[in-house]
């Protein structure tokens, strides 16, 4: 019987799966890919095949499905009617947080889930919900392995030097130190490169992750040395609807003279800020560039702005910069949104080949230039599946 690997990605009112068959010698492919949004208000399911085409769409009353136990169970359903001749081996789940340990994927063990647990605090709007999945799993088959690939592992590699807020020393070992996230995202790339961008795959290199979400990472050969993201993934870029990076004093301000609750504070900084907040528009980028409001080109401008200050400061953390690569919906989509980074970055030696950049690349740059520009597409969950496939040798 054919061998599947199912990647579960949990978020607070979503749940992402795929299903990778596991060729004997090649590369793993998605058979399947869908996803179920609106948990807690409108449950909807969509499922595509291997190829994109539609292999399910539904939409699903709350009182039916409100949880994501309720809503895997219908999707195991739907996949084991799907894939009758193929044995679930394993599944691979992506989990924001490692804390400061974990610096690779893991098997789930009962004692793994009790320290995971402890990092719920760290990352209270992803981890419950990573972890609830995981149960969820166990409660229907639990003998099935599975396997927590975290955001935070591939930046252990960071010195602790960069790992520091400059707070009393005890809060370092309280957990209150720069994790970094997006790094499923990262790895991929960074395993990626060699066959894509040989030439500059064991340079210096800073990936810019511009989605919904928002960061940037620099690589040096391969490893992660340094990310915009910090103690929680508010933190760097302007992002659709997180403010990235700003003064703490803001957040006392807010609640000393403007008397906001924490809970108002966190729906502020999670859900009002970022291109939405500044637009007044939309946190989708393909609505901002489109219109001619003039708020929406000043969030633009100032997202753009971001991404060059965080450039420059992660190129300094290099030591210089060999290449620029862009990923995740803008970065990998927006022609125009990669023109306005490489015009800023020209001071680095980018100079952007507008016809490249326009077909997508994957080089964007003209040869020559001291530093190259890319588009490279990301992949976290062929990573995740990729992880699960090795941890659990299948
Ligand atoms: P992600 O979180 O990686 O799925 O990325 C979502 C973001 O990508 C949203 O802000 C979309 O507006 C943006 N996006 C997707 N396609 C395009 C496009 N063609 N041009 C600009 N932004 C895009």
């Amino acid at each position: 019987m054919e061998k599947v690997i199912l990647v579960l990605n949990a978020g607070s009112s979503s749940l992402k799966f795929s299903v990778f068959a596991l060729p004997a010698a090649d590369e793993m492919r998605a058979v399947a890919v869908g996803q179920v949004e609106g948990l807690g208000t409108a449950p909807r399911l969509k499922v595509k095949d291997g190829a994109g085409e539609r292999i399910a769409d539904a939409q699903w009353d709350t009182s039916e499905v409100a949880s994501h136990a309720q809503a895997l169970q219908r999707i195991a359903e739907l996949l084991r009617a799907r894939f009758q001749g193929s044995v679930l081996a394993g599944v691979g789940h992506r989990v924001v947080h490692g804390g400061p340990d974990y610096s690779a994927p893991l098997l789930i063990t009962q004692e793994a889930m009790t320290r995971l647990e402890t990092f719920v605090p760290l990352a209270p709007l992803h981890q419950p919900h990573n972890l609830a999945a995981i149960r969820a799993v166990q409660e229907v088959q639990p003998d099935l392995p599975q396997v927590a690939c975290f955001d935070t592992a591939f930046h252990r590699t960071q010195k602790m030097v960069g790992d520091l807020y400059g707070l009393p020393y005890e809060y370092y070992e309280r957990g209150i130190r720069r994790y970094g996230f997006h790094g499923l995202s990262y790895e991929y790339i960074a395993a990626t490169l060699p066959a894509i961008a040989p030439e500059i795959a064991g340079g210096r290199v800073v990936v810019a992750h511009l989605g919904s979400g928002a960061s940037m990472c620099a690589i040096d050969n391969g490893r992660s040395v340094g990310s915009s993201m910090g103690f929680t993934a508010l933190d760097g870029l302007l992002m659709g609807t997180r403010p990235g990076n700003m003064d703490p004093g803001i957040v006392l301000y807010l609640l000393q003279q403007e008397g906001l609750s924490a809970k108002q504070i966190e729906d502020l900084l999670y859900k009002r800020s970022g291109l939405l907040g500044l637009s007044g528009i939309g946190n989708d980028m393909r609505v901002l560039l489109a219109s001619d409001v003039p708020r929406a080109r000043l969030a633009i401008d100032h997202f753009v702005y971001r991404i060059s200050r965080e450039l420059g400061a992660l190129a300094a953390v290099l030591g210089g910069l060999d290449a620029l690569v862009f990923t995740a919906g803008i970065g990998e989509n927006s022609a125009r949104i990669r023109e306005l980074v490489c015009e800023q970055a020209a001071w680095l030696g980018i100079e952007v080949d507008t016809a490249a950049n326009e077909g997508g690349g994957p080089r964007i740059s003209r040869p020559g230039g001291k530093a190259s520009a890319w588009v490279v597409p990301t992949n976290e969950e062929l990573m995740i599946a990729r992880h699960t496939r090795k941890l659990l040798a299948l």
